[in-house]
């Protein structure tokens, strides 16, 4: 008996128009899966527009009460979706992330699926039925519904391959798979026929939302391919897969760009040990992640310290900075949030001198300042001014022939 998982995106489910387009799709799938489990996201901007229905109501909503309000935009995807179905004669039901065993951690707006108990979703399967699950959300301790983060119907659908032993998990969104490059803003962009979930995982944290990053770690931990495609042309896609599997190992598979990232640079610290632990003790204590950082060369006996964090931890991060620097007797602190972390992945740049020096390269001719770097076995990425950044994925590009 062959089992498949699905996943709609908001896009592919945002009118009614869609809706029933869908439904036909998972009717055809259904000749060739006995076993059809679909997740779906909110239709269209349906989150976004929940997300301002609180916002004219309180500055700061409670965590628990957002769930509650968001988590309905996927329960109403999966309802249509499922009378879709039986429209067309395809016996489904729709199911919410707690009523599909979806069991999460207890931190709100974020949470992290901790187990699954498929019972409830394999008894539905058993009775013949097409299983719609609501994505993005599931259920704590306290059976209070908790949500995954933004974009985190893509962690419901592998998580639930993982839990039904799904070998591949279909992710149908609104362009024909996984990129070279965002195809909206890169307009050459050319689609890749596959990827290693490696790669795939650093391209997600780098900036490209094609995937969530937690969905292909899920999937490289326990081994599901997965299968990016479009629900608009229904084309052949993109597999994302181990490394030994692929055909070949590209020296660099994609561009990536991450606008969410902001600089913050305290300046003229004393050169003694013990000074970045106590700034960065200071950051960590608060929760707050850093990525890239730089120090300076000493001069006069004093250094300046640069790092990135995500741009809404900017104002917490400044102030502990301000008085950090204070304590350490420091010049001053200072901030950019109009920067951009653009960067590149390949598996094969580990084996082939020279990658940094031709991203350097075609950002020099573009004209572009490179204000910070950060580098691992496969990838580079560089922090340039937020708006150079479009200019500087299409030279990168263009540079490593991505389109060719
Ligand atoms: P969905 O609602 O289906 O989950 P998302 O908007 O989350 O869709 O993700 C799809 C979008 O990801 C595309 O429209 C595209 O603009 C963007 N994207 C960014 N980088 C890439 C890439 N390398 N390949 C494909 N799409 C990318
Ligand atoms: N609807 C949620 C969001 O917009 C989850 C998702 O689309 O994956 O973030
Ligand atoms: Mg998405």
């Amino acid at each position: 008996m062959a089992i498949m998982v699905q996943k709609y995106g908001g896009s592919s489910v945002a009118t009614p128009a869609h809706i029933k387009r869908v439904a036909g799709h998972i009717a055809r799938s259904r000749e060739q899966y006995d076993r059809l489990v679909v997740v779906v996201s909110a239709m269209g901007d349906t989150t976004d527009d929940l997300l301002d229905l609180a916002r004219q109501i309180s500055g700061r909503p409670s965590p628990r009460e957002l769930d509650m309000l968001i988590s309905t935009g996927e329960q109403q995807s999966s309802a249509l979706l499922v009378m879709a179905l039986q429209e067309i004669g395809c016996p489904a039901i729709s199911l919410t992330g707690a009523q599909s065993g979806i069991s999460s951690s207890n931190v709100h707006t974020r949470a992290e699926i901790l187990a699954i108990d498929p019972s409830r979703v394999v008894k539905e399967l058993d009775e013949g039925k097409v299983v719609v699950v609501a994505g993005f959300q599931g259920v704590n301790g306290n059976g209070d519904i908790t949500t995954l983060g933004r974009g985190g119907s893509d962690i419901s659908a592998v998580a639930l391959a993982v839990a039904l032993g799904a070998p591949v998990c279909e992710i149908y969104t609104d362009v024909e798979g996984v990129f070279t490059s965002d195809p909206r803003i890169v307009k050459n962009a050319r689609r890749l026929d596959e990827i290693s979930y490696e790669e795939m995982l650093e391209l997600a944290s780098l900036g490209a939302k094609v995937l969530h990053p937690r969905a292909v770690e899920f999937a490289q931990k326990f081994n599901v391919t997965l299968h990016v495609r479009s629900s608009f042309t229904w084309a052949e896609g993109t597999l994302v897969k181990g490394v030994d599997e692929l055909e070949n190992k590209r020296v660099v598979s994609g561009v990536a760009c991450d606008l969410n990232t902001a600089k913050a640079v305290i300046m003229g610290v004393p050169d003694r040990p013990g000074v970045a632990q106590k700034v960065f003790a200071a950051l960590a204590e608060a929760n707050i992640n850093i990525d890239m950082i730089i120090q300076s060369m000493m001069r006069d006996g004093r250094n300046d310290i640069a790092f990135t964090v995500e741009r809404s931890a900017l104002p917490e991060a400044i102030e502990i900075m301000e008085r950090v620097a204070r304590e350490l007797g420091a010049e001053g602190v200072a901030h950019d949030a109009g920067v951009a972390k653009v960067s590149i992945v390949g598996a094969g740049m580990v084996s082939h001198p020279g990658t940094a020096a031709t991203m350097f390269g075609a950002l020099a001719d573009a004209g572009i300042n490179i204000e910070m770097i950060s580098t691992s076995e496969i990838k580079i990425s560089c922090l340039i001014q937020e708006a150079d950044a479009q200019k500087a994925m299409q030279a990168i590009h263009e540079r490593f022939h991505l389109d060719a």
